[in-house]
């Protein structure tokens, strides 16, 4: 239960993570699932979160869709091995929402200036939306 003034008592509480630096090594664009590395106590830092009933949501730009470096299908490979990792010790997220756009996209599908690539608050928004997680503009 929340006592603090400016935070309604309703409002559920979610941890939005990013995923290329704070989930795995920073290597470039991700585009083979060989380089996706946990970093150390990511998967015990998420657990604890786990733990805690705390969802946790991984909001990711990849505009390496956008540019035609990688095809959906090695994000979801990339996105299966995560969840995997993770599971070994005994950890898990909640949701994995990504932007695959890009304004100067190769991709005709990508090309937009859209409103979810961070910082814009789309990724969020969404995931609130589909979570059942209260609008978190107010925590801004
Ligand atoms: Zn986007």
């Amino acid at each position: 239960m929340s006592t603090h003034p400016h935070i309604p008592s309703k409002t559920k509480p979610a941890v939005f993570l990013d995923r290329d630096g704070t989930i795995n090594e920073q290597m470039g664009y991700i585009n083979h699932s060989c380089r996706f590395i946990l970093l150390p106590g990511a998967a015990e830092a998420i657990r604890r979160l786990n733990e805690a009933e705390l969802p946790v949501i991984v909001i990711t730009n990849q505009s390496g869709l956008a540019r035609g470096y990688f095809p959906e299908e090695l994000l979801t490979e990339v996105h299966e091995k995560m969840n995997r990792l993770l599971a070994l010790e005994g950890a898990h997220v909640d949701g994995i929402y990504i932007c695959p756009h890009h304004p100067e996209a190769k991709e005709v599908q990508f090309r937009i200036t859209c409103d979810c690539r961070k910082p814009r608050p789309g990724l969020v928004l969404r995931a609130a939306a589909e979570l059942g997680l209260d609008p978190p503009g107010l925590l801004w």
